[in-house]
């Protein structure tokens, strides 16, 4: 460890190594391979509930078997560094993964610098931005910031003289060529025990943001194209939203082409990105090769075979730019990341697409608050909510109430995934069907001058019974398309499968990790709840202290034609609401870490703006003793802002 030694540790404090403060600008750089392990040392330190840092020669061990010094880097011996960051408290072994590859060849310098800037931006804005937050509460992003260590640190493409991205088990002929480097071991141990949903590799020599097929066995002859991957419409449509985040050059084009790895780039043998995608579902020994190298003390066979649908990920191949190392002043500063332009430096634009990617891997419902009966009528009121869809493209949704006792406490989990097979079924079965809509999903709105409004759903919530209001949701249905796929199977990746196929399960080659979804997911609006349909005139004080935290933006009520709300009428019926626990969001916010300063989010700003609601609502029941609208202007925090104009030069 670098900070043991007491001089080093002296040495890091002086390094030129800070974190800043959220939102504040700074100007990014490269850093050394020993400065890249200070940097997530230090954010370590500050953020511990948020990052967590390994060796991989410490953890894998059957990667190095007999303890030998196989590198020098920087005077040290040779360590892959693998970074995960996500909340701590929140992790479960079905988390949703997705990994990022810094450079598996050592001269290509942009992706480290881009990952470590991102493990950063992450734990700086988890406290300030609401979906920064979510990013980080409800996925988990593994970042190896150099995975050519060896060549990061000697500024050599390979290690050892080997290249890692022809290292990999795909169609490989020599089973003593494959899993030669300490680079593609470290890559395969993490994949056996994680299920990563998306990936992007980062690379540099060109500019292209390419996805499968890259390997001679899927291409076409003599035309030399490549064939269509099975999950070509997911990698097209995930391919297009991420190549809107890294967005435009001076001349309007989009900064990255987007295409397939053969067509683009070029094949190769022994890619990270065939094998990452297919090593899971293609047959083995071809082209997924059984492995049997002799470097490094050997490395057993048996670690190159693999679990049915193990390894299953939706790769992306970024080939940065021209430059393998392009000059320090293109890298650009911090505040482009949320204003893209033709004038953004590099890391700004790759920084938006990882982000992207790690907004997509994991589809939900995001419910604002608050929602509250509207009306009062026989025997039925209505609810409003107002949701978006995040990490998806898009989504079919409806409000259903179901009976509490099939759904005790309201909870089923993060999207459903873990309920048992007969509660799901009886969960649709007993549902009392509200509104639906379908379209696109909203996402990340970071940097996304034209946010569309939330999605207003309403219905008639049964009185007098205890239920949970739920949203069911189905995402990205079009990713089943196909024209004509090679090979000749339906989508194979975790993130289109656990989207389409009505029940998913898969575990890793090793260790606890699993995904468990269903194409039909299930989203808690809040706590159980009992609606009463009762007259305001009669309301006491006592009533409205009672009152759960629920109001209704007028706003939205107007936006539809809901028969079961009373509008039209300037005078509205105010509905008794009796929860049975309390009114809650979607996920239990997580405790904050001390060492965090909470700007006002939106949630807070949210909060405080509905609370002065009520307690002015309340006040004029009390005083007029009438029937009152309770307003809660709940908009979302987000300024419109216009697309930066497209002047200056471009980095390059
Ligand atoms: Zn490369």
């Amino acid at each position: 460890m670098w900070l043991q030694a007491p001089w080093l540790s002296a040495l890091a404090l002086l390094l030129p190594c800070s974190f800043g403060t959220p939102n504040q600008d700074r100007i990014f750089k490269y850093r050394s391979y020993r400065e890249t392990h200070s940097f997530f040392e230090q954010l370590q330190e500050k953020y511990p509930n948020l990052v967590e840092l390994w060796y991989a020669q410490d953890i894998f061990p059957e990667i190095l078997p007999r303890k030998i010094t196989w590198g020098t880097c920087e005077g040290e011996p040779c360590k892959t560094l693998i970074v995960r960051i996500a909340n701590k408290r929140l992790l479960t072994n079905s988390t949703p993964e997705v990994f990022f590859s810094g450079a598996l060849h050592g001269d290509e310098r942009l992706g480290p610098a881009t990952v470590t800037e991102l493990a950063s931006f992450l734990c700086e804005e988890y406290g300030v931005d609401t979906q920064v937050r979510r990013l980080v509460d409800f996925r988990a992003t593994w970042i190896m910031p150099m995975t050519n260590a060896f060549g990061y640190a000697a500024h050599r493409r390979e290690e050892n003289s080997m290249d890692p991205n022809r290292d990999f088990p795909y169609l490989h002929t020599r089973p003593e060529r494959c899993m030669q480097t300490q680079t593609a071991r470290a890559v395969n141990e993490l994949f056996r025990r994680h299920l990563f949903q998306f990936m992007i590799t980062f690379h540099g020599g060109m500019r292209a943001l390419t996805y499968e097929w890259g390997s001679r066995n899927h291409m076409t002859m003599p035309q030399r194209r490549s064939t269509e991957p099975p999950d070509e419409t997911a990698f097209r449509e995930v391919g297009q939203a991420i190549q809107a985040a890294a967005g435009k050059t001076l001349h309007r084009r989009w900064f990255y082409p987007l295409g397939r790895i053969n067509d683009l780039v070029y094949p190769v043998e022994g890619g990270m990105e065939d094998w990452s995608y297919a090593a899971g579902w293609e047959k083995s020994p071809t082209p997924i090769t059984v492995c049997k190298p002799n470097t490094y003390g050997g490395y057993a066979e048996e670690r190159t075979k693999y679990r049915r649908d193990s390894i299953s990920t939706l790769v992306y191949l970024a080939e940065m730019d021209n430059y393998k190392t392009a000059p320090d002043n293109s890298l650009g500063h911090r505040l482009e990341i949320w204003s893209p332009s033709a004038t953004n430096g590099h890391i700004a634009r790759n920084l938006r697409m990882c982000l992207k990617t790690i907004e997509m891997t994991r589809p939900e419902v995001v419910v604002l608050p608050p929602s509250m009966p509207s009306s009062a009528g026989d025997g039925a009121t209505s609810l409003s909510v107002q949701i978006y869809g995040f990490g998806c493209h898009q989504m079919t949704a409806r409000l259903v109430a179901v009976p509490s006792s099939v759904v005790p406490g309201c909870l089923v989990g993060e999207d459903g995934g873990d309920l048992e097979q007969e509660q799901f079924q009886q969960i649709l079965q007993k549902s009392v069907k509200m509104d639906a809509t379908e379209g696109h999903c909203r996402g990340l709105s970071l940097w996304n001058a034209s946010t569309p409004p939330p999605r207003v759903l309403q219905g008639a919530v049964p009185t007098g019974e205890e239920v949970c209001v739920l949203i069911a949701a189905e995402f990205d249905q079009q990713w089943a398309r196909q024209t004509r796929p090679d090979p000749l199977v339906t989508p194979r990746s975790h993130a289109a499968r656990g989207r389409l196929e009505e029940r998913y399960q898969v575990k890793a080659n090793d260790g606890p990790m699993m995904i468990k979804a269903r194409r039909t997911k299930l989203f808690a609006v809040g706590g159980p709840i009992r609606l009463e349909a009762t007259s305001a005139t009669t309301m006491t004080a006592k009533d409205t202290v009672d009152q759960p935290a629920l109001a209704i933006s007028e706003e939205t009520t107007m936006a539809t034609s809901d028969p079961h709300t009373s509008l039209g009428s300037s005078i509205w019926q105010q509905a008794r609401l009796v929860p049975t626990t309390t009114f809650v969001n979607l996920h239990p916010r997580p405790e904050e870490p001390e060492d965090v300063t909470y700007a006002q989010d939106f949630f807070s700003i949210a909060a405080i703006s509905f609370a002065l609601s009520i307690a002015m609502g309340c006040a004029m029941l009390l005083r007029n003793r009438q029937e009152v609208a309770i307003k809660a202007n709940v908009k979302d925090a987000q300024t419109r802002s216009e697309l930066a104009e497209m002047v200056g030069k471009d980095p390059i």
